[in-house]
């Protein structure tokens, strides 16, 4: 949508066209576009046309069973029927409104419309600035003050810059497209991001009813309470006033948000400042928060104060003393992060200071000196716009070349098939589920007879309908498909309503009433190590003498780190339809990793064997793990609830819903002892690992266990133990996520590692480097390194990323700069390939070779997005020597391949491609008879079929030499090594806790790739989502456990404008491995960790500024450096004047899981 609207308005973007068009979507490339072509529009919508060219409409009413829309044709219209129903929401961009009746379940009886009035869409110039009817949209309101920003003198136009300078920063496009002025102002949003600036400005309102109108100031007086104003129940917003500037204002806008792109501002801010004319002297004030209060909020008390006091040190000390007195908040604030909105308010202002003492001076008015280090900080802290993807990687296709994806062009013209785009069968229905509100409790009594008399409602189904067994889980089976006595975790389902349509399904399940006892719940997981809350078992890895080790050492450092959890955020949420079919079969297309479990778990629920069950997988819309094992979840109540309707059920859930039930990345405390020498060489380490588990175990002990094989990360650790626990919690189970458990692992090392390099005052680079392993050396858990390919990956990566210049340059800049500052890392990877479960190191093919030659290929493998049936084709094609153009694979089954192994653990190139290859073998030595020289591949084949030759053949692979003992500390735990490093270069703002990702440089050695576009293409993905998990996604939860970020309004992924500036990756060359098919290596999952480069670069950067306060050594900064972490850190005179509340003194909003 973004692109085509792109397209539509600008045929030729720029890269800065591309980046603001693409601000509220998610990642992409560049080159991921073809050029625009004229020959390929559609038809426009004529009514869209109708109204773009101002042509009125007639009033219009739509009345539905819970609403009546209408849309006045004049003003006096929509007066006099908001005379009639005072009740009545005026509606806009229904932006705000469609939330809340989508999330918060409100009825607005009845709407009405006035986009279209002219009273109320216009931009008026007068004597006294620009007059916006209420219904302007946001985009129409900036593209109006850019034009008079052409026009007018700059001293009139600070007002206007400082609400552009907000509008840049508010929602995506799409919602500025529609979104209105007068929408902002009314929904009274104590974190608005235009109301600061309409309060600091001193913007005039016009309000209006049926018997006449009244112009108001925007001041303390407008907002009366928490999203309330002062207009009465028959009164509109009809116009605002943005007010041309005085000469001697100036007016500075601030939105600080845990994303810079659409997102949510934690603190916003505006203000403005009149001087008596040639002076520094202060006449007028004005300094509007937004973040801080109910509403959007004047600091009165400190502006008053500061009065006729000249603009000089003085006054900065003032005011910064009298906001922290005037902004306070309690610490148990909903929104939380109270210390940083705290200290945010002094940083804002100070840089409103700064600016302020810039402009005077450029005014030639004498006053303060202003020292060049703090200039930056005046800077708006705008991230740079990314360089374009250099051109010319070849599209030739084959093995080893950079095929193209083959669903690329489906997928990116929407014609590309998902679950949900299966058709409706004529007696399908609809599912929505019944969830716990209670993290831990008894079920005392289900009552769903209000549910049942619901419109389209069909059935409810409870644990009392599963034909099977209710008990379910991947490995163990400690879960149940539908609670029937007890719930462990907010969001445990209970169970489902079926109805004709989503919509009444989704009533209706909100009408079942389930009463409770509660019980003492745990969330965290400190509260699961102070009541020994665990699951077992307790896994150990341990080498060497730990006690000889810590002797040893010159030095010994203790230290601890918390990581976060991450949300899959796959495009494509949970999915499932169920067909029975007759004689208890049941057909299901799901969107899963796992076709073979969701088959037996189904099976299991339906008290059927497993050959009656067939499920199908056409393609993911990502899954990242998430798809792994959580799916059973949803598709055996799916498959349930049909099996009792003897009809087709389908089921997708919505963002919030998804994101509730179905866990994610498991969070981790890692609690370290190391033990090292003045040279930085480390010799022994004693590390303990938490993770919250949840209410189950899922694959949770597989996550810790990689966990614990990468506790050394990259480096050579002859001392060392290694424990995992695994805390049993209150919360929905968490799962598998790209890395599973590896980057919580790695990340406390390197945290371990950055500490040794801080305390002893040496670069870390040097300290890794030192530790870093050598060919031939063994792991804690006695696999010995062949084929090290890591040192070649550091030194290139050192080199083309010109570390030492870079280093050299940042020492410079840090010292010129007093409230920005760079840092700069460097990280290595080693990611061990192979499923830590033996059994699940197998894979199968079926091929069939048709009569006309073609070829359909079927593997064990699904497809997410990753290219994996691609790179099948691609081995298909130089094995049986045909073009992929005469190869296809339609999809995945539990019919043609059985008993596979989920798609993960980034083997499934490895294990499917060698399966592929044994049945195209097998295929090829058949066909060898027949190969004559004159003929084509298709007379080979037509000569074998006449010759009654089977030409359908199964493949078969199992990774040979594994199996490692935890008891022994024994055998082969991986088949192989992936490794990679990355140096990433960034800057901070000290004041506000935000950053920009400035260089990136990846050196992966994926072997010789099979498909180089998909590896880089894999590469940068990967790394992205490590960077969403280590400086941005925050999932927060209520000290209830109430999961409080439940979609993209909340919880931010990574955007347009975090993909560093500079991302340059590179396969390392002539690095062939014999472990796995044609010499490649496996890719999906290790690349994800050389995010934490930013994170260390990060680290470095606060380093840098706590210097500054005289702070020195080791210092605890958790993932995600989030703005908040990251702005607490940089301890200075600010944060001193905001010091935090007592712990256990208050109730947190959102606790640290
Ligand atoms: C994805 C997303 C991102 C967002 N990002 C931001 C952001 O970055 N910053 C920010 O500040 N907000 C943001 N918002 C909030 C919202 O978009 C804005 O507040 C927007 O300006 C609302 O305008 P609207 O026309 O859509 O309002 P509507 O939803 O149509 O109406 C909102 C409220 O205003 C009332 N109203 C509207 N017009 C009048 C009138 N003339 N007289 C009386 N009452 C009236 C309505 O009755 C309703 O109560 C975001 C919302 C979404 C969904």
């Amino acid at each position: 949508m973004s692109m085509y609207s792109l397209l539509r308005n600008n045929a030729s973007p720029n890269m800065a066209d591309l980046e603001d068009a693409f601000q509220a979507t998610s990642l992409f490339n560049a080159e991921d576009f073809a050029p625009f072509d004229p020959t390929q529009e559609v038809i426009f919508p004529p009514e869209l046309m109708t109204l773009s060219r101002g042509q009125r409409s007639p009033s219009l009413c739509f009345r539905g069973s819970r609403s009546a829309w209408f849309q006045p044709g004049s003003l006096q219209e929509l007066l006099s029927l908001k005379w009639d129903h005072p009740e009545a929401r005026v509606v806009v961009g229904n932006t705000e409104v469609g939330i809340e009746v989508k999330f918060k379940n409100m009825v607005y009886p009845v709407i009405l419309a006035p986009a279209f009035l002219p009273e109320m869409s216009r931009a008026t110039h007068t004597e006294h600035g620009i007059e916006f009817g209420a219904a302007c949209t946001l985009s129409h309101m900036g593209a109006v003050l850019r034009a008079a920003l052409e026009t007018l003198p700059p001293h009139q136009t600070e007002v206007f810059l400082a609400v552009l300078e907000q509008l840049r920063w508010f929602a995506g496009l799409q919602i500025r497209n529609v979104a209105a002025v007068g929408g902002n102002i009314m929904t009274a949003s104590p974190i608005s991001d235009l109301n600061p600036v309409f309060m600091a400005a001193g913007c005039k309102l016009t309000l209006v009813d049926k018997d006449g109108s009244r112009e108001v100031q925007m001041d303390d007086g407008f907002f009366t309470g928490y999203r309330k104003t002062i207009l009465r129940p028959q009164e509109i917003l009809l116009s605002i006033l943005i007010p041309y500037s005085k000469e001697n204002q100036f007016v500075s806008a601030f939105k600080q948000s845990p994303r810079r792109e659409d997102d949510i501002s934690v603190v916003t801010a505006a203000m403005s400042v009149v001087f008596s004319s040639g002076t520094d002297i202060v006449e007028e004030l004005r300094l509007s928060y937004g973040g801080m209060a109910a509403t959007t909020k004047l600091a009165m008390k400190t502006a008053n104060r500061l009065l006729g006091r000249p603009w000089r040190e003085e006054l900065l000390q003032e005011a910064c003393s009298s906001l922290a007195e005037e902004m306070t908040l309690d610490p148990s604030a909903p929104g939380g992060m109270v210390t940083y909105r705290r200290t945010l308010t002094l940083s804002l202002f100070y840089k409103f200071y700064l600016t302020v003492l810039q402009k005077l001076r450029g005014q030639g008015v004498k006053g303060e000196e202003l020292q060049s280090e703090y200039l930056s900080a005046s800077e708006i802290f705008h991230p740079e716009t990314p360089a374009a993807v250099p051109e010319g990687r070849s599209q030739e296709d084959v093995l080893g070349r950079p095929m193209m994806h083959l669903s690329a062009l489906q997928q990116a013209t929407g014609e590309a098939l998902y679950c949900d785009d299966v058709p409706l069968y004529e007696n399908e229905l609809f599912l929505a589920l019944i969830t716990s509100t209670k993290a831990h409790a008894n079920i005392i009594s289900i009552d769903a007879s209000a549910a049942e008399e619901m419109p389209g409602v069909v059935c409810c189904v409870f644990a009392s309908d599963i034909p099977g067994s209710n008990a379910t889980g991947p490995i163990h089976y400690d879960e149940t498909v539908l609670a029937d006595q007890q719930v462990t975790c907010v969001g445990h389902i209970i169970g489902a309503v079926v109805a004709e349509t989503q919509l009444e399904a989704q009533r209706a399940a909100k009408a079942v009433k389930v009463q409770y006892e509660e019980l003492k719940a745990v969330i965290t997981i400190q509260e699961a190590i102070a009541k020994q809350s665990f699951y077992q078992p307790i896994r150990t890895i341990q080498n060497g003498d730990l006690e000889a080790g810590f002797k040893q050492a010159d030095h010994i450092l203790e230290g601890e780190m918390h990581i976060g959890g991450q949300e899959h955020f796959y495009l494509e949420t949970n999915v499932t339809l169920a067909v029975p079919r007759e004689d208890g079969e049941m057909e299901l297309f799901v969107s899963t990793q796992a076709p073979t479990k969701t088959q037996s778990l189904v099976a299991k629920a339906l008290g059927v064997s497993a050959n009656r069950v067939v499920v199908r997988v056409k393609r993911m819309g990502g899954g990242f793990g998430g798809k792994e094992s959580r799916t059973t979840l949803l598709s055996t109540v799916v498959a349930v609830a049909a099996n009792k309707l003897r009809r087709p059920v389908r089921c997708m859930l919505d963002r919030d819903e998804d994101m509730l039930i179905s866990g994610g990345r498991h969070p981790f405390y890692g609690k370290y002892k190391v033990g090292f020498l003045n040279s930085g060489k480390v010799v022994a380490l004693d590390v303990s690992y938490y993770s919250n588990v949840g209410n189950s175990m899922d694959l949770s002990l597989s996550v810790m266990e990689r966990a614990l094989f990468h506790m050394e990360n990259s480096y050579s650790l002859t001392n060392i133990r290694g424990r995992g626990f695994l805390c049993k919690t209150n919360l929905p189970s968490n799962t598998a996520f790209r890395g599973f458990g590896g980057p919580q692992g790695m990340m406390v090392t390197e945290n371990w590692i950055t500490d040794v390099a801080q305390s002893l005052g040496k670069p870390s680079d040097e300290v890794r480097r030192l530790n870093l392993y050598m060919e031939g050396q063994s792991t804690p858990y006695n696999q010995i390194l062949g084929q090290f390919t890591l040192d070649r990956c550091w030194d290139e990566c050192m080199f083309r990323s010109e570390y030492q210049q870079r280093r050299a340059a940042i020492e410079l800049y840090n010292g010129q700069n007093r409230w920005t500052k760079r840092g700069l890392a460097i990280v290595p990877t080693k990611f061990g390939i192979s499923f830590t479960a033996l059994f699940l190191n197998q894979a199968g093919a079926l091929v069939h070779i048709y009569t006309d030659g073609s070829v359909l290929l079927t593997h064990g493998g699904t497809e997410m997005g990753q290219g994996l049936h691609t790179k099948m084709v691609q081995v298909a094609s130089r094995v049986l020597g045909v073009p992929p153009s005469k190869i296809h694979v339609s999809e995945t089954s539990t019919n043609t391949v059985p008993n596979t192994s989920p798609t993960a653990a980034s083997s499934s190139s490895d294990l499917n491609g060698a399966a592929v290859q044994n049945a195209c073998q097998i295929l090829s030595e058949r066909l060898e008879p027949y190969k004559s020289p004159e003929g084509s591949w298709e007379d080979w084949v037509r000569a074998a079929y006449f010759n009654r030759v089977n030409l359908s053949a199964n493949g078969f692979y199992k990774t040979p030499d594994l199996g490692y003992d935890f008891e022994t500390n024994s055998g082969r735990a991986f088949n192989y090594f992936t490794y990679g490093v990355a140096c990433s270069e960034v800057e901070i703002d000290c004041l506000t806790g935000a950053h920009k990702n400035l260089s990136t440089t990846i050196v992966m050695d994926v072997g010789h790739s099979l498909n180089p576009a998909i590896d880089i293409g894999q590469v940068e993905g990967a790394f992205m989502q490590g960077v969403g998990l280590f400086t941005l996604e925050e999932l927060h939860y209520s000290p209830q456990g109430v999961l409080l970020t439940r979609g993209p309004g909340s919880y931010k992924i990574p955007g347009f404008g975090d993909i560093p500036t500079k991302l340059t990756v590179s396969l390392l060359r002539d690095a062939p491995n014999d472990k796995a098919i044609f010499a490649s290596k496996a890719v999906g999952e290790p690349p994800l960790f050389l995010a934490a480069s930013v994170f260390y670069a990060i680290k470095e950067a606060v380093s840098a500024a706590r210097v500054e306060s005289e702070l020195r050594g080791a210092f605890r900064l958790d993932s995600p450096a989030s703005a908040e972490r990251i702005r607490n850190a940089c301890s200075d005179r600010f944060t001193r004047l905001c010091p935090p509340a007592e712990p256990g003194s208050f109730t947190p909003w959102s606790v640290q899981v």
